[in-house]
Formats: structure tokens, sequence, C-alpha cells
């Protein structure tokens, strides 16, 4: 844990005539001090996070140095008019200037008793990206004099005024710190000694009379004397930095959006430096790693925050040190401990100094926490009924439990990052490079670890994704092949990473200025986009006792159902134990990639007659009814719906002429036959091609092999006494009259199947809402459909008009320039394509009431689009089966919140 920069002070001339209150109307300048304050704990908005809460901790009461706090709006208005303060702000700031005077019996700019304030900014969320602390403002020449002598400690006081310069010139003028470290280094040079605390009271007269001297060589002016004038541009520049490149950026990163800018708290110096019986520290109620309940802060005795910045002293634990070094302070400081938690509900993060045995609260706000703590300290909060089971479900940031499903990179490991791209599905992943499915597959047989790099993945490469440890590409979003099959196995992938420069060819990967090869290890973290050269250690994730108890309340109080993805009984176990209760989507495609039924399928694509194509599907049946079986099996009796056959039939065909050859020997053809078909079936834009339902309608013999496949299995487990609920659901589907066509298959299959094996089972026939023109007309295709189920990737997809596949090479500048908000592969979009899944379920359900309407598109594990699909009255969402716990938490979170009683919370 860093300590970070603390609190404030002012300085010469003085404070003037007594202003009145400031200009008419508008209040912006909010004053806390002495037990009061205007400002509430509730004015985040308008004062920012620690404005607030220095108001409100001033209220409790808490030692708070008084101050005021300029508001967030008058940072807007600052920033709306160009860089010009408001009229009237610096008349207000006067008059809250003397209240401080009253409060603190000190006065602004008297040499005799001077009072010194602190200038920092402080958003509605925090925002480290943001400028940094003015320290001891109102010192000049005269002032520090005067305040050597009031402490009886020059040296404390030029230390402070040498700060000063230095903070001001960096932060304000913009004059590099360096500069001044050059001063610095050279007086400490010149009177040989290492350290900034061995400089004496002369030394560092000497310090300042050379700062000032730098402050003037390169901002052109002398330092400022006037102590106004310091305060004046302190305000100035903390405004100025909400639009800072830092700022922006870190806005941008973070996704905090629609904030008018930043307020500046300006708040009475207190002094950690004055000696031993003074210190200064950072500390959180809880364990922030971990949420164990133990106070979790550091102190330094005679020092003020930057010391420990700049790393002049290692900082003490106060749990073994603090009692040691003053018990009074250490019982108050678990005093505060409690009394923080039972007023925000919630750890805090807090700084604190000590100025000669007193202890003064600085800041507090809520701790930022790792989802393991995030879990505990919700439930140890529930049990300690600090808070209701309600509010501990929407402490826990859905995304966040991530976190707890993978294994993660150790946190100490070192790394050396090579280059990033999406994190398209999380986790930590270590391996030696392949080039091809194919040879991960036979590397991993002989028993090594793979990260398999591709430009992008395809369907027939699945083999080999499934048994590496990670999937690299250099190209594809979120929702191209590689990112959507790695996040429905659990397997760490990331995606788009265009600085990996692949040569298949010579199995050579460059990343920057480094070549890898296949023996070479690399790491990656699916969670952040890392990729990483070596060996970078892992660490297990655990499932915890608290977590269990946070997805047994999210289980009480939502109305959403939540299934998964899976396409394998591995697939259904592993969901199932993660809470699913359904299969949403089962993608049949993907049993098709074993060797045996790869050539099988071949077979069948490059059949010329209808016989030789049904020959060769009834040797497909029987590995259809065994995965289908397996699947019913595992989810035990709960709804499984079956996509039927989706891709172009290309993607199942090699590409290679050797592949061909191969090929074509064993199905007895010659290369050309093999070479023609492949050429027959190239599409220029696949994914608006000859797939889904306009393949069943081409040749009905697939749909019927498969729906067989379906119905016997169905019998067949329920022949063994297991319960079933098959939904063969039809994709891509544009039209009512595709889906009255291939329903006639359908239920002829269906018949002559039960008539064969004199047993009925009940399945219910539905379509995927894929295509717009779906959508439009569901309430006409209700009356065919039984349930709809929203593939929002390909209703994306076909909505904007962006391909899943190739949307990375202009997504980027998209959401850089906020044309997009967010990718809406990723994060349904809601004005638009929620609008046609809206439209889609009034109108089905005006032509049906009961029709079961779901989601299986990615965003099902999404929470933003999760709570979409609670509020349209989606029956279902269905999301890989790693996210399912994400999905039933968030699935709470939106059922919470439209009951009103998470009304106000946010997770920022
Ligand atoms: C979809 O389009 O949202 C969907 C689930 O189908 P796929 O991703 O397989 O195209
Ligand atoms: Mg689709």
């Amino acid at each position: 844990m860093a300590m970070k920069k603390k609190s404030p002070p002012a300085k010469a001339k003085s404070a003037g005539k007594r202003p009145s209150v400031a200009s008419k109307g508008i209040k912006r300048v909010y004053f806390f001090g002495n037990g009061k304050a205007e400002g509430s704990a509730d004015m985040k908005d308008l004062l920012g996070g620690k404005g607030a809460n220095l108001a409100d901790m001033t209220k409790v009461p808490l030692p708070v140095p008084p101050g005021f706090t300029i508001t967030t709006e008058t940072c807007g208005e600052y920033n709306d008019a160009k860089g010009k303060l408001p009229k009237g702000l610096m008349e207000e700031v006067r008059f809250n200037v003397a209240k401080i005077e009253k409060a603190s019996a000190k006065t602004f700019g008297d040499v005799n008793n001077p009072l010194l304030v602190a200038c920092r900014s402080g958003a509605k969320v925090s925002m480290p990206g943001m400028m940094d602390t003015v320290l001891n403002i109102g010192l000049n020449d005269a002032v520090v004099e005067g305040l050597s002598k009031l402490t009886g400690n020059p040296r404390f006081a030029y230390d402070s005024y040498r700060r000063l310069i230095n903070m001001f010139g960096d932060t304000v003028k913009g004059c590099d710190h360096e500069h001044f470290e050059h001063e610095l280094s050279a007086v400490k040079k010149a009177r040989g000694v290492a350290l900034d605390t061995d400089l004496n009271a002369d030394d560092l007269k000497e310090v300042v009379a050379r700062y000032k001297k730098v402050y003037e060589h390169h901002v052109g002016e002398a330092f400022p004397q006037d102590g106004f004038t310091q305060l004046e541009e302190s305000i100035e520049a903390v405004f100025r930095s909400w639009m800072g490149d830092r700022a922006i950026k870190y806005r941008e990163l973070n996704d905090i959006r629609g904030l008018r800018g930043t307020a500046v708290n300006v708040q009475s110096m207190v002094y950690g430096n004055m000696g031993d019986d003074s210190a200064t520290g950072v500390a959180f109620t809880r364990n922030p790693s971990t949420g164990e309940n133990i106070f979790y802060g550091e102190f330094l005795v005679n020092a003020q925050g930057e010391d420990v910045v700049a790393g002049i002293r290692t900082p003490l634990d106060c749990n073994t040190e603090m009692g040691k070094w003053s018990q009074k302070s250490w019982k108050e400081l678990l005093a505060v401990k409690k009394t923080l938690e039972a007023r925000y509900k919630d750890v805090q993060d807090f700084e604190f100094t000590i100025e000669r045995g007193k202890l003064y609260m600085l800041q507090t706000r809520n701790g930022k926490r790792t989802a393991a703590a995030a879990v505990r300290i919700a439930v140890d909060f529930t049990k300690e009924k600090l808070i209701d089971e309600t509010t501990a479900i929407l402490r826990v940031d859905p995304a966040s439990l991530d976190q707890l499903l993978h294994p993660t990179f150790d946190p100490k490991a070192i790394k050396n990052v090579l280059t990033r791209g999406l994190p398209a599905s999380p986790g930590a992943a270590v391996g030696a490079i392949a080039f091809t499915a194919e040879e991960a597959e036979r590397r991993v047989g002989a028993g090594e670890k793979i990260i398999l790099v591709r430009r992008e993945t395809e369907p027939a490469d699945i083999g080999g994704m499934h048994v590496s440890e990670g999937i690299l590409t250099s190209t594809g979003g979120m929702t191209s092949h590689a990112a959507v099959v790695a996040r429905g196995m659990g397997t760490p992938c990331v995606a788009g990473a265009g600085g990996v420069q692949i040569d298949v060819k010579n199995r050579l990967v460059k990343i920057g200025d480094k070549t890898f090869g296949p023996t070479h290890i690399i790491s990656i973290n699916g969670g952040t986009g890392e990729v990483m050269e070596g060996s970078v250690p892992t660490v297990e994730a655990s499932l915890t006792g608290p977590f269990a108890q946070i997805m047994k309340w999210a289980d009480k109080y939502r109305t959403l159902k939540v299934r998964t993805n899976g396409d394998t009984p591995t697939d259904a176990k592993v969901a199932r134990n993660f809470g699913a209760e359904g299969i949403g989507l089962c993608r049949t495609e993907h049993m098709f990639f074993d060797p045996e039924r790869i050539h099988n399928m071949r077979e069948m694509i490059l059949a010329t007659t209808i016989e030789a194509r049904k020959a060769a599907l009834a040797k497909l049946l029987p590995y259809q009814r065994e995965d289908f079986l397996g699947i019913f099996k595992e989810m035990k009796g709960l709804p499984v719906t079956i996509r039927l056959l989706d891709p172009p039939l290309h993607e199942f065909l090699p590409h290679n002429e050797k592949d061909q050859a191969e090929l074509a020997k064993s199905l007895n053809l010659s290369p050309e036959q093999v070479k023609n078909r492949v050429a027959q079936l190239h599409e220029a834009n696949p994914m608006l091609g000859h797939r889904g339902d306009r393949l069943a309608i081409t040749y009905p013999e697939i749909l019927e092999m498969q729906v067989r496949a379906i119905i016997e299995a169905a019998i067949e487990a329920k022949k063994a006494g297991i319960k079933v609920l098959p939904e063969i659901m039809i994709p891509l589907v544009g039209t009512k009259k595709e889906l009255d066509f291939l329903k006639k298959y359908t239920v002829e299959t269906a018949e002559a199947v039960f008539k064969e094996k004199k047993t009925r089972v009940e399945y219910l026939y539905g379509t995927m809402i894929e295509v717009p023109r779906a959508a439009i007309t569901a309430g006409e295709i209700a009356e065919t459909a039984e349930f709809f189920s929203f593939g929002t990737n390909d209703l994306t997809q076909m909505t904007f008009g962006y391909s899943r596949d190739d949307v990375n090479s202009f997504l980027p500048d998209y959401l850089k320039h906020e044309i997009l908000e967010r990718d809406p592969f990723q994060s349904l979009d809601i004005t638009g394509v929620g609008q046609l899944v809206k439209w889609a379920v009034d109108n089905g359900r005006k032509t049906n009431k009961d029709l079961k309407c779901g989601i299986c598109g990615e965003h099902g594990g999404d929470p933003a689009s999760v709570e979409f699909c609670h509020n349209v009255g989606l029956n279902y969402v269905s999301c890989s089966p790693y996210r399912v716990p994400i999905a039933r938490l968030a699935a709470a979170h939106a059922a919470i919140k439209s009951s009103g009683k998470g009304k106000g919370y946010s997770l920022k």
C-alpha cells in the first residue's frame, strides 16, 4: 500500500477587507469546520467525493481541519468560459478563508500567527489521474520567518516553504520537478549528505533561495508573495487539470462519463512533520485485498505524505507499530475505524495526520477492493447488521466476479509485457507457441502446454483451441470466433493483438523488436489483454464461503433465469456447478470437428446425390445422439435449447491443396472435385451467406438428421428415467415462411421417431431472432415459433452493418472519438439493437402471451445487458459457463434496482 500526499496551508498578506458573501444567486463555495458544514454526504455531484465526505466527517464530529469546497459546477463554468474563473468566485473564496481564520484562530498572511492552506482536487469519483496537491499555500519570505519563530522550528518552516515553491512551480506553473530536484541534489552534495532529512535549517534556506531562482528562470516571474495569488492560481490549476490529458485518459479508461468537473478543497494545513510526536498515514478500515476485518494502515513519524511517495523512508504497519509509538493515537484510530464504518456502512480508505499528538482526519472514501474482498466485506457487513442483504448484493460488481472464477497471475510476479490485445476471455495462461490447431493438438498430446497463436481462429480449430492453455489472435474483435469460443470454454484469450505479427510458414511470431519461435514460452492475461514474455507464475482461484453466500442471496431476489451456452456434457457440468438453469444455446456445429466426425461431415458436403448425402448423415447421427444424450443427462430435466447447423459449409472443408488431395483420396474423388466444391462454396461475405436456416432449406436432410438425433436421444433419456425438455431452435430466420417450411420437416421427423420408438416426448419448436427483419415481424413469427432466443451477436452485426470478425479494425477509433460509448458486441446497444429486442418481445407476446423469450448472444453475460433483459421482460439470459455467476448476480442487481430498493446506489 502506498501512502498518499497530505493536507493543506496558506500565507502572506492579510485577507484584507472582509468580503461579503459572493455573487448573487449561485453558491459556489461550501464551508466546513468546528463541527458544522454547509455540505453533506449526499452532495457528491456538487462537492465531489472528498468534499462531501469532509463536510460529513465534520458533522459527525470527527476532527477535520476547517476548510471549504468549491463546487464541481464551478469547474464546469471555468472550462465553459475557456479558462476564466466565474465573476465573484474569489470574493466568495476570501469570505470563506475568513471563516477558516476564525475556526482555526490563525490569519492568512499574518506573520505572527499564519494560517496556511492546502488546495486539492476532488471529483465525484476518485480519479488518480487528476492534479496533485499544493500544500503550504500562504507561505512567503516574511511568513516563513514568522512560522519559524512560532514553532521554534526553522527547519520545519523552510522545509515547508521549499515544498510550496516546488509544488506550486511544478503543478501550477508547469516548471518540471526535475529542475527543483537538481538544486536539492546540488545542496546535498555540497553539504556531503545523502538524505533530505539530513539538511538543516540553513541548508534549507539555501534550497529555498535556489528554488526561487529556478522558478523565476522557468516561469519568467518571481515566486508570488501574495497568498491569495497563490491560492487563486492553485484553484485554477485544479480546474485546468480536469481537461488535462491524464484526467481525460483516466476517465476514458474507467468509463467515467457525464461529470461536470472536479471540486476544489481548500483546507487548513496540519503537520505530521512537527517532531517525534507528529505523524502522517493512510489506512483502510479492513483489508482491501482479502476483506479480513482488521485495521490495515501505515504511518510515518515526523513526516509529510510526499516523503513516502519519494521513497525516503519505509512506512510502519499501524497494527504492530503504532501502539508502541503512541497508545493514545492507536486507540483513537481504532475508534475512528468503528465510527467510519458505522457512518458510511462500507469499508473506508482514509488519510490522517497526527500533529503534536492530536489526530486529524484529512479525507475518507469508500475503499477500492478486490472481488474477493468485496464479497467477504458485503457478507460480513450484513452479518454485523451494518447493511441488509439487498445492499450487500449491490455492493459486489457482477463483472468483478470474473476474478474469482479463473486462475490469475500472481500480482507479485515480475512481468515483461510485450504488447496488448483485447481482454477477450479472462484468466491466466502460460505455454509454448503453436501456430496451427493441429500442431497444438499434437504437441499437447505429447505433454506440452500450448498457447495457440493465430491471425484468427475458425470452427475447424476447435480441437486445438480446446487443448490449448490460451489463445492469442492478431485480428478479430470481442465476438470473433476465437473470443466467443474461448469464453465458452473458459480458456483465456487475448484477441485482436495487432502488435503480434505471425509468420506461419516460418513458424515465427514477431512482437515489437523480438522474435519468438515454437520453443518459446509466453504468458497471456485474458482479463487485461496483456501478452508477456516467458512464464509468469499463476495462483489458483478458489470459491470461498462468502462467495456462495452472495450467490444464494442473489438467487433469492432475481426473477430472470440464467442458462448457459454449452456444446458438451463437460460444459453442461461446469455450468450446472455455477448454477445454470438450463442450456440456452447448444451450437451443434462444434460437434463435428472430431477427426472421425469431420470426415463424415466432409463426405456429406461433397456428396453429389441426395442418397449419398443421406448416407453420410446417417454416419453422423449416432455421434449427435450420443452428444445430446450426454447433455440431457447432465442437465437432469432442465431445458436444453439445441440450435440446428448454422455455419456455412465451406468452414468444414480443408483449404490447402495437400489436405484437399488427402480428402479426395479417402473419398475416392479427384483432387479437382474437392477443389471445385470448395470454390463453389466460397462466399464473398459468408456471414450473410449460405448459413443458418438457409442450409436446412437447401438440404432439409441435414435438419432431419439433427432432429432425429435430438428426439432419439430424448426418448433414450426418458427411458433411462431422466426428464428431458428439448427445444429445437432454427438459426438466422428472417421470415415466418422459412420457419413454417422447416417446421413441416421437423414435425414429420419427430412424429416418425415417436412412431418407431412407440413413445413420445415433449419438445418445443422455436427460433433465434438474429436478423432485423425477424425482429420487426416478430408478431407473425410467433404464430409458428414457440420460443424466441435473441442471437444478439448476429443481430448487432446486421443492425449496425459491422462485421463481427473485422470490427476491431475501426472500432477503437469509434470508441476514442466517443462515436460509440462501448463495443456493441460486448454490451448491448440499448438504443438501437435493444429496441429491436423490445419490439420483438412485445409483438411476439401479443401473438402468444406465453412466448418464452431469452437471449443467447454474448451479451447474456454482460451485466448492463442483463439489466436491460430484465427490464424488457425476458425469461432468461444464456451465457458461457464461466459467466453464469456474473449473470446471476447481475440479474439480482436488476431486480433490486427495478423494485426501487437499490435506488441511487452506484458501484462507482
Ligand atoms: C448470435 O448470433 O448471437 C448467436 C448466439 O449465434 P452465433 O454467435 O453462433 O452466431
Ligand atoms: Mg448467430
